[in-house]
């Protein structure tokens, strides 16, 4: 193998992010492994991967140890939606702890570049605003989102205690709210949802009254940014944030989607779920100098591509992944 062809393993790879990511390494001529449960993904999301000779799928649990020789692991295994992360609480901790003490250990024993998909939600309901890499957050530890916010923020620990102790060459990297073509038509997160609802002429609903905001970035643009830190020098270890700063309310959203798909929804309010945070905004400084990264994709371009996607796609083909409904 040429000294540029890397062994890569993705947990999580069926997911949306992970079949990107797959595609993307895939394409580049890399070797990888594919690892997933399944819990909040289908094959057919990399069946088109499938049958490649450089591109591995193996149905495996990041709870337990998994072995393989590896030059790069990027770690996403973990359901992201709160619908789905709050179903089976203490196995969303497992997953994030045990998921990330089975891979560190297994980057120290191959010594692989170790990736972590870790996210905003470690600011919690943040307090200041825009969020940089160095506020420590306000998460409601015995809440019901925190089997993912402490998950996540307990898998960082990992990650840095690893380095510490062990010298294992780690990246971190909160992810603010992405979207786009791959999402499980029943994800359970906004931009999904709200697709979904409208090409159906269904009820958009927005939880609370829509002026919680959140900055939505294209699946394209966090892909590029999750490359650029891998390929970065050694010392960019991270934590740090990439995400597109534009923000919006969740009822701007709406009429955007309703606007975009020409849609004859109604939006209609529902419950907020506990704990949602009212804000939130990634500060990129970090990204834009160390990375040299910084999103392309504005709202209005994504949200048509996004459309574009799950217009094309035959909802009977999905399964839930939960019936649980977010309180
Ligand atoms: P996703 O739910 O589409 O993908 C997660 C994948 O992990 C799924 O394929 C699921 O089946 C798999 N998985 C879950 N538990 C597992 C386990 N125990 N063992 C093996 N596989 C398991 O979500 P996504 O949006 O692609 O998120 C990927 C990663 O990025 C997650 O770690 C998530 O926390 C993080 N993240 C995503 C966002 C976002 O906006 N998309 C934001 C912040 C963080
Ligand atoms: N939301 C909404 N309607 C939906 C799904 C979500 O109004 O059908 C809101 C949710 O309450 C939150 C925001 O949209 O304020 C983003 O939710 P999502 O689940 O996508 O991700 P979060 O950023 O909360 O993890």
């Amino acid at each position: 193998m040429s000294k540029h062809l890397k062994r890569i393993l993705i947990t999580g790879g069926a997911g949306f992010l992970g079949s990107h990511l797959c595609q993307r390494m895939v394409d580049a001529g890399h070797d990888v492994i594919c690892l997933d449960n399944f819990f909040t993904s289908q094959k057919s999301n990399i069946a088109h991967l499938l049958g490649k000779p450089n591109f591995e799928l193996v149905r495996h649990d990041v709870t337990n140890p998994f072995m393989a020789e590896v030059d790069e692991i990027y770690n996403l295994a973990c359901p992201a939606s709160p619908v789905h992360y709050q179903y089976n609480a203490i196995k969303t901790v497992k997953t994030s702890v045990m998921g990330a003490i089975n891979m560190l250990g297994l980057a120290k024993r191959t010594k692989a570049k170790i990736f972590q998909a870790s996210t905003s939600e470690v600011y919690g309901d943040p307090e200041i605003h825009p969020q940089p890499e160095s506020y420590r957050g306000c998460v409601n530890p015995i809440g019901l989102r925190a089997c993912y916010d402490e998950g996540k923020r307990c898998a960082e620990t990992l990650f840095f205690d690893y380095h510490r102790q062990n010298g294992v060459n780690i990246r971190v990297v909160r992810i603010f709210n992405t979207y786009g073509p791959h999402m499980h038509p029943y994800d359970g997160r906004v931009v999904s949802n709200f697709i979904i609802q409208a090409i159906q002429n269904q009820d958009i609903t927005i939880y609370g009254d829509g002026s919680q905001t959140r900055s939505f970035c294209y699946v394209d643009d966090l892909i590029n940014g999750f490359i650029k830190l891998m390929d970065a020098p050694d010392d960019v270890t991270g934590p740090i944030n990439i995400g597109n700063p534009g923000e919006f309310t969740i009822k701007q959203l709406a009429e955007m989607v309703i606007e975009l798909t020409g849609s004859s929804s109604k939006i209609i309010n529902m419950p907020l779920p506990k704990d949602d945070p009212t804000q939130r905004k990634p500060v990129i400084t970090q990204a834009q100098e160390k990375l040299g990264w910084e999103p392309k994709v504005d709202l209005r371009e994504g949200l048509t591509k996004t459309i574009a996607y799950f217009k094309s796609i035959n909802l009977d083909d999905y399964r839930k992944p939960t019936d649980h409904e977010v309180q």
